[in-house]
């Protein structure tokens, strides 16, 4: 296995980068999971887009333009030879003295990994995951794409230590924002599919705005709006959404069962024409 750091690809046991490094000390730095299925990067282009959109947050230009990420992503990929796998890029504003202020002119660190994983299937029936509720404890920017992720590990490991599989992290008036590393999804009763709008209060799914797309073209009807627990608890289905883990469905939130507690037609469809999609 191979990672890149830094314009080399070095194997993946040794790739470091340096103690001063500002990604490792104040978590000044950036990231993105792109999905390699079947070869093919899927919604690259958005997710290069979306890593500018985080390090422009942080007062970062991209390291490289976007053209220039895509052909060390692709040699990294021909390295590993791997056909499906998920790539993490990480941009960090480099190495300095330990200042809280950002410093000048640092040599920004960018390193990349290739791991292989198995291909989303939507012709299988989906495995359903339970949630539990947890304070959004998180901060006020979870639209940048940063490194900060210890209040979504702590909410992952605490819903985990309680027997369940991740968190749905909720707001003080009971909303719910979306999951640890994931977006948020509910059929509603009306038949309507809900998940959150945009806001620095969530990240802003590539998958998510994928399947808003997708659905819409299919001719379901999608509320962009925030939804309460208690509406969740209520809901025929719930789902969550990412780069990694496609579509998912949540069968269980808190004690309320969802779906009769097994996978919903309805996100299964989703999950079908999520798949269709990938194959495309
Ligand atoms: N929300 C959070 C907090 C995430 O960490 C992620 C992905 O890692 C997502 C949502 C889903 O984003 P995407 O579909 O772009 O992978």
């Amino acid at each position: 296995r191979f990672a890149y750091v830094n314009g080399a690809y070095v194997p993946h046991e040794h790739a470091s980068v340096h103690i001063e490094d500002r990604g490792f000390q104040f978590a000044d730095s950036v990231y993105e999971v792109i999905y390699l299925y079947k070869g093919k990067l899927i919604d690259a282009e958005a997710h290069l887009k979306r890593l500018e959109h985080s390090l422009n947050e942080l007062d970062m230009d991209m390291p490289k333009s976007r053209a220039a990420f895509m052909v060390t992503i692709k040699e990294l990929v021909r390295r590993n030879r791997v056909k499906t796998a998920l790539i993490y890029v990480q941009v960090t504003r480099g190495s300095a003295v330990r200042d809280f202020s950002y410093p000048e002119n640092t040599m920004p660190s960018v390193v990349m990994t290739a791991r292989r994983v198995a291909p989303f299937d939507a012709n299988v029936p989906l495995k359903g995951i339970k949630v539990m509720s947890l304070p959004d404890i998180r901060w006020a920017r979870c639209d940048i794409k940063t490194t900060s992720l210890l209040a979504a590990s702590m909410s992952k490991q605490k819903a985990q230590d309680n027997g369940f599989d991740d968190a749905w992290l909720v707001t003080d008036d009971q909303f719910v924002t979306e999951g640890t590393s994931n977006n948020a999804w509910i059929l509603r009763e009306d038949g309507r599919l809900q998940t959150r709008k945009p806001s620095h209060e969530i990240l802003n799914g590539i998958t998510r705005q994928a399947i808003i797309k997708l659905a819409g073209q299919k001719g379901i009807e999608i509320l962009e709006d925030a939804f309460s627990l208690d509406e969740a608890k209520k809901a025929k289905e719930a789902f969550v959404t990412s780069s990694s883990a496609c579509v998912k469905p949540v069968i269980q939130i808190d004690d309320t069962t969802i779906a009769d507690g097994k996978p919903g037609l309805f996100t299964q469809q989703i999950a079908k024409i999520y798949a269709d999609f990938l194959e495309e």
